[in-house]
């Protein structure tokens, strides 16, 4: 196998809480089915997408641990939670007319295939979309390491990291900042050094020791997948 990255190929991390829609728990289907739209597009535009989606809109591990449950039972809870965002996609992206398959860390064969790579990038050569769920299948991660790791394995030309609400990084909370101020770029260094809220440590080193480019913006504006596909300037790049 080629370690070469393959240029149209690029995976995709969607945050559980974009699920949500404004209600913060479950799936908002409209704002499913608006996601769907966007990444049908840029499919249909020739770009190989595998996706990698949250669970926090249903349940994060370490919430439910600082009520009192076990972390690493909480965590499946979290990684059970992110394939029914997946499946929700799924039904979306094949309304669009677009092929779509799942693959999951945690088997479950009426659902899903297993996480088998090899296989995976067979299914976006031949244009479908691959959603991985159940993150790394491990208590303890998170979906943005998997996404990171996800993205070398296949090749990945890049990560992008679409988030709900904010359209890059900042030097603050610009929700709670108005002052705060907006990166075009940055190094993974200056993202490690000053704590910046990109993706945690695991996932940011993961990238950094691999080279590998990470761009940061809202998910939610249409056409914005688009423009990320199409390396336009939005958002905040992360790269050495
Ligand atoms: N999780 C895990 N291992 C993984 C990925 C996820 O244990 O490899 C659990 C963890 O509890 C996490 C939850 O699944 O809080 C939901 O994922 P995440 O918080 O990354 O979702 P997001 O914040 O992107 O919606």
């Amino acid at each position: 196998r080629s370690d070469r990255r393959s240029p149209r190929r690029f995976l995709l991390k969607l945050s559980g809480e974009a699920f949500a829609g404004g209600g913060g728990l479950g799936v908002d289907p409209d704002v499913v089915h608006a996601m769907a739209r966007e990444i049908a597009a840029v499919v249909r535009d020739g770009a190989e997408m595998a996706l990698v989606i949250g669970g926090g809109n249903f349940f994060r591990g370490a919430e439910l641990q600082t009520r009192g449950m076990d972390r690493a039972r909480s965590d499946y809870m979290g990684m059970l939670g992110t394939v029914m965002n997946c499946l929700a996609l799924q039904d979306f992206l094949e309304k669009e007319g677009i092929e779509t398959r799942v693959q999951t860390a945690i088997t479950m064969g009426q659902v899903a295939e297993p996480y088998i790579p090899l296989r995976a990038v067979r299914h976006l050569e031949k244009g479908r979309v691959v959603i991985f769920g159940a993150g790394m299948g491990m208590p303890y991660f998170s979906t943005d390491t998997t996404a990171a790791q996800r993205a070398l394995e296949i090749h990945a030309q890049g990560l992008l990291m679409g988030k709900n609400g904010v359209d890059g990084v900042y030097d603050s909370d610009p929700k709670v900042n108005p002052d705060a101020v907006k990166f075009d770029a940055l190094e993974y260094g200056e993202v490690i050094t000053r704590d910046l809220k990109v993706a945690d440590a695991t996932a940011i080193t993961l990238c950094r020791d691999n080279k590998l480019p990470i761009l940061v913006f809202e998910l939610l504006t249409p056409g914005n997948i688009a423009r990320a596909v199409k390396g336009e300037k939005i958002g905040t790049l992360v790269s050495e």
